[in-house]
């Protein structure tokens, strides 16, 4: 059968406009359809304008610290509306350059919610197309618990156009979201306090790692709260908020902001005219190579619910734009070794096995730590301190992780993400001469265990 698309990609964010992109450069005929914003969560309502308050928020500090290096500031102000409006000032610009992206490679794009009508076949805006391949890229969207008054408190998706900094907030969570947009607001000067239901915080990083962002969050004046869920909300008369806890404790806030996951976004897709499956936690299911139980679709990034990060999706829209169009230059993603960073303020990075999976992978290791005051802070009076530490393999020698709380963690730990992908064993790290004086060069002149 004659179809009018190679491949239908639905949704534009960062998996989708890579595969729909690079399947037409491999002369594909290519369609991508988005019924919200070019360039999805990461552009609009994630990684970039996250980043954006993050540095927002640093300023804080930064003028905290200037007076040590002998400069006065006035009285320092800060307005909320200001940065938002230029951080949407960017984001369009960022939006027209994702429309130039997919038109320049020769892309069809339609604006508006695509729906499965069968499995070679795509409505969007009451027009039928068809399709040999079809692409799922939606990404996922953001869960809040249905407790009594959720409605009342925000996600990540309205923080990014609040009208204005909440004077208290609570943040409900212990993932990346959440420390990193409590970071957020109490640098931006709000007072604020995290919220999490477990023992510790980020859950599935290493030990040492959560344990250090707790005590600097904590001597930033964050109140940071385990064992604490919320069990209702409620509007009081003067428009704040009451959180009541399942210990019976009253919180109140003039935001609760929850960041506790996020599902994967399958809303009026039409999946039933197909014979795609969801897995047990409702993601769309695919085999290695990104196909469903319906052979004709693929699915890719969030919505597959593996590694919810853009580089991941974008090493998976590439994937399946190379296997489809371009198989002799087929490579599969390799989940092993992802670098990642929670721009908490400190930021962590973080590459490879945490202390506890080394362990539980059955290997023999010897830890390698140090925790310092970094050198910026020695004319100040920041107590903050810096945290950096290895896992290393016992018999082999083998650097199986490297993990960073401090200033600039994620990019130092960008250009260890290389090392150890390359095999690198800890012998490699003491030969190599440092930077000096940087706080990465820590890294490399770390010689005696802390533990084995
Ligand atoms: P998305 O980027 O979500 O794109 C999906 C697109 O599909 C959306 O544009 C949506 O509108 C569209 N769509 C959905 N349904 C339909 C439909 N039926 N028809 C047409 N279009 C549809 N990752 C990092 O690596 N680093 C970070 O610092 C980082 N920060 C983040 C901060 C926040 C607050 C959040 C929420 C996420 C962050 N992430 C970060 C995660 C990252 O944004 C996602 O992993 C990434 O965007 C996933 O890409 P995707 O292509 O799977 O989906
Ligand atoms: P995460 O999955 O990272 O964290 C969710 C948090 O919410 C966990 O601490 C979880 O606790 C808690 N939680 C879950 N359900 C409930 C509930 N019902 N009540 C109370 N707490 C609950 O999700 P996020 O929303 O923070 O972020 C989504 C994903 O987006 C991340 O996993 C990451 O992949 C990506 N992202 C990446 C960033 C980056 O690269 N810098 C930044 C932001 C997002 P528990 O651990 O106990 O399950």
């Amino acid at each position: 059968m004659a179809y009018e698309f190679d491949l239908f990609v639905i949704g534009a964010g960062s998996g989708g406009v890579r595969a729909a992109r690079f399947a037409a450069g491999f002369g594909a005929k290519v369609a991508v359809a988005e019924s919200r914003y070019l360039g999805g969560t990461c552009v609009n309502v994630g990684c970039v304008p996250k980043k954006l308050l993050v540095y927002g928020a640093h300023f804080a500090e930064d003028f905290e610290q200037a007076s040590g290096f002998g400069w006065s500031l006035g009285e320092a102000n800060f307005d909320w509306a200001t940065l938002i409006a230029n951080k949407d000032r960017e984001i369009n610009r960022l939006n027209g350059i994702y429309r130039n992206l997919l038109l320049n490679s020769g892309v069809t794009l339609m604006e508006g919610h695509a729906k499965l009508t069968g499995p070679n076949e795509v409505e969007v805006n009451g027009q039928r197309y068809t399709a040999k391949h079809i692409l799922i890229a939606t990404g996922g969207w953001p869960q809040i618990p249905e407790i009594p008054g959720h409605e009342h408190a925000i996600s990540s998706n309205e923080a990014f156009f609040l009208k204005a900094l909440p004077k208290r907030v609570l943040v409900v969570g212990g993932g990346y979201i959440a420390v990193e947009f409590a970071g957020i607001f109490q640098g931006l000067g709000a007072e604020t306090s995290l919220l999490y239901r477990g023992e510790m915080f980020l859950r599935g990083f290493d030990g040492a790692v959560r344990k250090h962002l707790h005590e600097e969050l904590t001597k930033r004046g964050m109140d940071v709260q385990f064992n604490a869920d919320i069990a209702r909300i409620d509007k009081q008369a003067d428009g704040s908020l009451k959180a009541t806890l399942k210990d019976g404790r009253e919180l109140i806030a003039d935001c609760v902001f929850y960041a506790t996951g996020r599902r994967p976004m399958l809303d009026n897709l039409g999946l039933e005219t197909t014979g795609v499956k969801l897995d047990k936690r409702g993601f769309v299911e695919v085999d290695e190579l990104y196909q469903s139980a319906e052979p004709s679709i693929l699915a890719i990034g969030d919505v597959i619910g593996r590694v919810q990060l853009t580089p991941v999706a974008l090493a998976e829209g590439m994937a399946v734009a190379r296997r489809l169009f371009k198989p002799e230059q087929y490579r599969p993603v390799d989940y092993k070794m992802i670098p990642t960073a929670v721009f908490s303020l400190p930021n962590i990075g973080t590459v490879g096995l945490s202390e506890e999976q080394a362990i539980e992978d059955g290997h023999t290791v010897q830890i390698f730590e140090s925790s310092f005051r970094p050198m910026k802070l020695t004319l100040t009076e920041c107590q903050e301190r810096t945290l950096m530490k290895l896992v290393v393999d016992a018999d082999t020698d083998k650097v199986l992780g490297c993990h960073m709380v401090g200033p600039e963690a994620g990019e130092i730990v960008q250009g260890l993400a290389i090392a150890l992908k390359a095999g690198a064993i800890k012998q490699h790290f003491d030969e190599t001469i440092g930077v000096h004086p940087t706080a990465a060069e820590e890294f490399v002149t770390m010689r005696t265990p802390v533990k084995r």
